[in-house]
């Protein structure tokens, strides 16, 4: 059996009175400065193998990042662009934090603003960047959202969703996106004076600013406030990407002042640019949305500002038949499934299209217009002898004329 005094560390070989501490292998010894050196190389490979996963972020390109969503989404290129640019800086922010002591250059977060009428693919586009990535992504409700302490929803609770999502893995929900739905309805109602306070509005934008720049949050993994028990967990927002998304109804008018009063200032050099008055959204700036009620520190944290252009009957055609997930390709798949060809004729969609815009249902319309006209066939067909199914304007027709009008827009 060895002597005492002869142990020492196979590594470093330091004597054991040399160590604080020397633990015994099956065959070797190792101490505690050993343990500790050792660990650092664990930690050093482990912050090397994250920076590589933020890598494989940055091998899209934000050309390619418009690419992917160009499968998805028709039209929309100036949002497309934006959006593209955003999401890539927003990466490249993520990379830059572990050498951020080099360089006293910060970047920040670049969360995104969507405006635009409903329907109009913002959800979408939000949703299909979170694809891209493979990331978290969850959806809110701001209208739901009140100021703590008030009936609603408390902001944390954003969060749950996103942790949710992540099926509770922190560092995982700690990458995500969340999208800010209808973020319009907690504008200032500046026409109301409010008797008591504005628990919906400015209250609420204001709970939203820390979460929106970045901070550690306790987030109630079960959410609101029907478990008092649960425990909280730390949620670290600083890299979760906010896209918030609002119609903003009526904030035409804004621009369309604004416009007219620049109009009045430097007439000569604006009357040269002929206004497009038909999509008025596409001219917004940042202080229409101060003019709309949405607070400045507010607006400032969602740098990335955008619009999404209304739906013309060109685009809600490409719609139906286009992307890569297009309503009308879901449909041949699933008849396909029960053994059936199915064919629908250019007249027929040219005919949903035009239902869509004269019930003013929009994109969302189409897939419920689509569903009048085929759950006939969808009931019928399967299991019988008959193999296909063409769909030709007088089908369309007749389906559509036998629904009500009322009973569509209340699907849409
Ligand atoms: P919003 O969030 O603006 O209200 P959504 O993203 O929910 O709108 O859009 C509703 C549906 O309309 C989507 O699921 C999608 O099928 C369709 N849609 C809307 N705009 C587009 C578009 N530009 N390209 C493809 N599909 C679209």
């Amino acid at each position: 059996m060895a002597k005492k005094e002869e142990l020492e560390c196979s590594f470093c070989k330091r004597k054991k009175e040399e160590t604080n501490l020397l633990i015994a292998g099956v065959d070797s010894h190792i101490c505690d400065k050993c343990i500790e050196q050792a660990h650092g190389i664990v930690l050093e490979e482990s912050m090397n193998e994250k920076k590589k996963v933020g890598n494989d972020f940055l091998v899209k390109k934000p050309k390619e990042i418009k690419e992917f969503l160009d499968q998805y989404i028709i039209g929309q290129d100036e949002s497309k662009k934006v959006m593209s640019v955003a999401v890539y800086n927003h990466y490249k922010r993520l990379l830059q934090k572990p050498s951020s002591k080099e360089d006293d250059v910060e970047i920040e977060k670049s969360n995104i603003i969507l405006v635009g009428e409903t329907g109009t693919g913002k959800t979408l586009i939000a949703k299909t960047i979170a694809r891209m990535l493979d990331v978290p992504f969850a959806i809110v409700d701001a209208t739901v959202l009140t100021e703590a302490g008030y009936v609603g929803e408390d902001v944390e609770t954003i969060l749950t969703r996103l942790l949710q999502a992540a099926d509770y893995k922190v560092d995982k929900a700690e990458k995500g996106i969340v999208f800010i739905d209808e973020i319009d309805k907690i504008a200032r109602k500046s026409d109301n004076p409010s008797i008591t306070r504005d628990v919906s509005g400015e209250g609420v934008q204001q709970a939203l600013l820390k979460l929106l720049e970045g901070t550690i949050v306790n987030v109630p993994p079960k959410g609101g406030r029907k478990h008092p028990d649960q425990k909280f967990v730390e949620v670290d927002t600083a890299n979760i990407l906010f896209i918030a998304g609002g119609a903003f109804s009526g904030i035409d008018k804004v621009i369309s002042k604004r416009l007219n009063m620049q109009a009045v200032g430097y007439s000569a050099s604006i009357s040269d640019d002929k206004i497009d008055e038909e999509n008025l959204l596409q001219y917004i700036i940042p202080s229409d949305l101060k003019t709309f009620g949405l607070i400045p520190e507010i607006i400032g944290r969602l740098p990335a500002l955008t619009f999404m252009r209304p739906l013309d009957k060109k685009t809600l055609r490409s719609i139906l038949t286009e992307p890569k997930n297009a309503i009308i390709k879901q449909y041949i798949r699933l008849f396909e499934m029960d053994g059936i060809e199915f064919v629908i004729d250019d007249d027929a969609l040219d005919f949903i299209v035009d239902k869509a815009v004269d019930y003013k249902l929009g994109a969302r319309g189409l897939r419920s217009l689509c569903e009048v006209v085929l759950t006939d066939a969808m009931f019928e067909m399967p299991g019988t002898e008959e193999k296909s199914l063409t769909v030709t304007k007088k089908y369309a027709e007749d389906k559509i004329s036998k629904s009500t009008i009322k009973k569509l827009k209340a699907v849409s």
